[in-house]
């Protein structure tokens, strides 16, 4: 028997988590755009979108977050650390491929440094993920080796049944078990059928991909220069990004006061790499463009070993000259060989 949670289940399951001290995060669609914020009720939130636009990260890691404040006087510099509140979430309704995309990027904030903004929200976290059982034209989870179900960095999978009604509860963490338990009263054990996943069609063989970029020959290929003319570096594919986490600190103020904060950047902008003195190592869209794929496909996996990809499509799908990743990972495995 498995455990189910009824659509009109879903208000008195938020009531408990939010009287436990949980805030309830779950997508919203605002003025067209969807993203996570905090709900008060099932009606709330936008649980049939197959994505909202921004992802579940923005949470863990804003756009832009205080650090430090500080105040410089004649004799001395006094500072204030500034750390996220201890606030517990529930973030529901994450897909597969955002919830992949925490768990991709964790060892990153917790290599040479420990991030103590990211793990603060990390630790404070449950993440429910429904699976898919709707895609679209962009969707590439399968091209990287995910899928509609991958239950990496969940902590609960749901899966809707095929009546509409509700969801089969999934625990995968002792966490994600601890926050359902806390709501059995309001869950049925009861047989259903769950509806039947997305079929995610694999866009390219990510195998020929990177055994590709790490050939170093390809770093100087003719092929980058090709690939990026139309590429304007607004930066929307990093900033849209589940896995993307470039940032730049810098210091709000005056002379005697201010804030030191930490801004999100992106490889696509001109800037990112300028050096003081004027020389800016990659000083071509192109080069951009390959730093960004050789990033996520190739120095990452050394790395970390995973790709910094999860699959979610939004780099292309949110791209203003209908450009993106997948047209250059095709191109990458259909380069002869
Ligand atoms: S690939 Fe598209 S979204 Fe990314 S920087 Fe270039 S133009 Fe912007
Ligand atoms: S690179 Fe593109 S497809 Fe991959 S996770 Fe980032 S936005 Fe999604």
């Amino acid at each position: 028997m498995t455990r189910i949670l009824l659509k009109n289940k879903l208000d008195d399951c938020i009531v408990t988590w939010r009287n436990a001290g949980y805030s309830v995060l779950a997508p919203v669609k605002r003025n067209e755009m969807g993203s996570f914020s905090e709900v008060q009720k099932a009606s709330d939130m936008s649980l049939d979108l197959i994505l909202p636009e921004r992802t579940i990260k923005d949470r863990f890691f804003p756009q832009t977050e205080p650090m430090i404040r500080y105040k410089i006087s004649k004799q001395q510099i006094d500072t204030e650390t500034m750390t996220p509140p201890d606030t517990k979430s529930v973030c529901f309704g994450v897909r597969p491929c955002d919830a992949a995309g925490l768990e991709i990027d964790d060892p990153l904030f917790g290599w040479d440094y420990k991030d103590q903004y990211w793990f603060k929200r990390r630790n404070n976290s449950v993440i429910v993920t429904i699976t898919c059982t709707a895609s679209d034209d962009f969707c590439m989870c399968t091209s990287v080796k995910l899928s509609p179900e991958s239950t990496k960095g969940s902590d609960v999978m749901l899966r809707p049944l095929s009546n509409g009604n509700g969801w089969q509860v999934e625990t995968i963490t002792e966490r994600g078990k601890a926050l359902f338990d806390s709501v059995s009263v309001h869950l049925s054990d009861e047989k259903a059928e769950t509806a039947a996943l997305a079929q995610v069609p694999v866009r390219f063989n990510v195998e020929q991909v990177m055994e590709w970029l790490a050939n170093p020959t390809s770093f100087e290929s003719q092929f980058w220069k090709d690939i990026a003319l139309r590429c304007i570096g607004c930066g929307s594919c990093t900033f849209l990004c589940p896995t993307c986490h470039c940032f730049d600190i810098q210091d709000e103020g005056d002379t005697y006061n201010g804030i030191r904060r930490k801004n999100w950047d992106s490889c696509s902008f001109a800037n990112f790499t300028m050096h003081t003195s004027g020389h800016n190592p990659r000083n071509t869209q192109s080069t951009r463009w390959r730093q960004r794929i050789m990033h996520k496909f190739n120095y990452y996996r050394g790395k970390f070993g995973v790709n910094s990809c999860s699959g979610c499509g939004r780099c292309t799908r949110q791209c203003p000259v209908d450009m993106g990743i997948t047209e250059t990972l095709q191109a990458i495995s259909n380069l002869p060989r």
